[in-house]
């Protein structure tokens, strides 16, 4: 199965054949091969959508009808997690739990969208009080349409649902192109939507490489919408294809997200969710907090501690009891990752803590967590996304100081605050220009509440009722309702 394609509801090997290697990044062997797609299997794929959206059942549904298949997909992914788990650990690499709490939100974003999807049937509709009371107007909601969707590897089933899940919801049809690193969970989503008879073309997946399926994808005339969730330099190409036909384009994009410690924080709760916040996932987070910004008369005690306790972190297979910290997906991002520590080494910066890859590792794409310090504000390492478990720790004098280096960024992605002062966390949150804020912690992410960037870091919001929004039109329909005559040309 893994090497079809899943179009129109039913499964078929790509018309031109080809297929890609998924590794296991733990072992570096290929588990198994996936289908490469390309324009020809794109093209079938919107068609697919297009026909469905035109003139199959799904926008039309209730949205209490879409919610009972979207419940029905959170049930499976749910009856299977375990399974799904230990995929997206083969695929990807991060440790089994993990890879569990990412199946479970995954199964909670297709609930939580049911419940948005029901609402919809009630206020899909709003009266809008108009000026002139000669005509009554209202706003509508409507499907928006086909929807192109690109997911990245580093949640590959949990960035999938944050896009199927609204879309579905909304009444939208959607083509998705996973990652070619991570498709393995995506394609069990298209298992479970025939096994619960989603209607066909419904949604439709595409497996193969950006250029060759995510490309044609964005370019397609008969897509209306683009959702991408991936790099800022691929972000850019989605948005300058959407352009050619002005296509609806929300972005989900990088980060090199800034996490402010105040000298009257508890200093093992702060080394504790800095770690949190870069060390989860190997770092291979959009909202990783990798600059850390610590209060000069804690800084040499945090920065002692953080240091003790990532050398203690446990790195290996993340199918292993006891794993904290599994391999990078891939070997082109684990060159990346150790290119940009040797560049900030030779930048001037101090290795603190790791470094390189773990002493005993023969195979897998590993790497130590690391802690560096004394680098430059305008230093590679300081501005651009490692994406990796590397986090720049930096002393600040004042508050002023820190929102000042904070928000010295072309990212916008998410922000983090630590103080005993709540007055001074709501102060700071204010003062970052960034779309999620966290006080007291980093990372935590609900289904509920609104995600996305400012500034290179993207446009738009996913989830809570912002994702829902993204899959909408809002028409505006006006009514005349008078008796009188409108009399401009046609005098009475
Ligand atoms: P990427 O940009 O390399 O790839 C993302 C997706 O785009 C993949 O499916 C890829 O095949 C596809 N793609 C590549 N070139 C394309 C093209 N020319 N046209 C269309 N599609 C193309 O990103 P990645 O390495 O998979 O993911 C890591 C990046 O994703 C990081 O920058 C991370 O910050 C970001 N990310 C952001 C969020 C968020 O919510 N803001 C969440 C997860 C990841």
């Amino acid at each position: 199965m893994q090497d079809k394609l899943f179009i129109d509801g039913k499964w078929e090997k790509p018309r031109k054949g080809g297929t890609i290697d998924v590794i296991n990044p733990a072992t570096e062997e290929v588990i198994c091969k996936a289908g490469a797609g390309t324009s020809n299997d794109v093209d079938h794929a919107v068609k697919a959508a297009r026909i469905a959206f035109d003139s199959g059942p799904w926008p039309k549904l209730t949205g209490a009808e879409r919610a009972r298949y979207l419940r029905a997909i959170a049930g499976k992914i749910d009856e299977r997690r375990h399974a799904l788990a230990r995929l997206e650990v083969m695929d990807n690499g991060k440790p089994l739990p993990e890879a569990l709490w990412d199946i479970d939100d995954a199964a909670g974003c297709f609930n939580y969208y049911a419940g948005l999807a029901e609402e919809l049937d009630n206020n899909a509709e709003e009266p809008i009080a108009v000026a002139d009371t000669r005509f009554s107007s209202k706003a509508v909601r409507e499907p928006l349409g086909v929807v192109g969707a690109i997911t990245p590897w580093n949640y590959p089933l949990l960035m999938v649902a944050w896009k199927v899940a609204p879309a579905l919801a909304a009444g939208c049809t959607m083509v998705l192109k996973p990652s070619e690193l991570t498709p393995l969970t995506a394609l069990e989503l298209g298992r479970i939507a025939e096994e619960i008879d989603l209607p066909r073309g419904v949604l439709n997946i595409v497996t193969g490489t950006g250029q060759d399926a995510g490309e044609p994808l964005t370019e397609h005339p008969l897509v209306d919408k683009l959702a991408f969730t991936g790099s800022v330099p691929t972000g850019r190409k989605v948005m300058m294809a959407g352009a050619q036909d002005i296509k609806n384009i929300s972005l989900e994009l990088g980060g090199k997200s800034p996490f402010v410690v105040f000298a009257d924080s508890d200093i093992e709760k702060a080394v504790e969710w800095i770690m949190f916040g870069i060390f989860w996932n190997q770092g291979q987070v959009c909202s990783a907090t990798s600059r850390v910004l610590i209060e000069e008369p804690i800084y040499d005690a945090v920065l002692k501690r953080l240091t003790e306790e990532a050398a203690k972190i446990k790195i290996g297979n993340g199918l292993d009891e006891g794993t904290l910290l599994g391999p990078i997906v891939s070997k082109g991002q684990y060159d990346k990752i150790l290119a940009a520590i040797e560049r900030a080494r030779l930048d001037g910066a101090t290795v603190a803590a790791g470094g390189g890859r773990p002493a005993g590792f023969d195979s897998g794409y590993f790497i130590e967590p690391t802690v560096l310090t004394n680098m430059t504000t305008d230093s590679f390492v300081w501005r651009e996304e490692i994406f990796g478990p590397v986090v720049c720790v930096m002393p600040f004098r004042n508050e002023e100081e820190a929102i000042r280096l904070a928000n010295d960024s072309r990212f916008g992605l998410a922000a983090a605050v630590m103080s005993e002062d709540r007055a001074r966390c709501e102060r700071v949150a204010s003062a970052f220009r960034a779309g999620i804020v966290w006080i007291n912690c980093s990372q935590p992410t609900f289904a509920e509440a609104p995600w996305g960037g400012y500034k290179q870091s993207g446009i738009g919001r996913e989830l809570g009722r912002w994702g829902l929004a993204n899959y909408l039109e809002v028409k505006q329909i006006t009514s005349f309702d008078a008796d009188e005559p409108w009399g401009w040309y046609i005098k009475g």
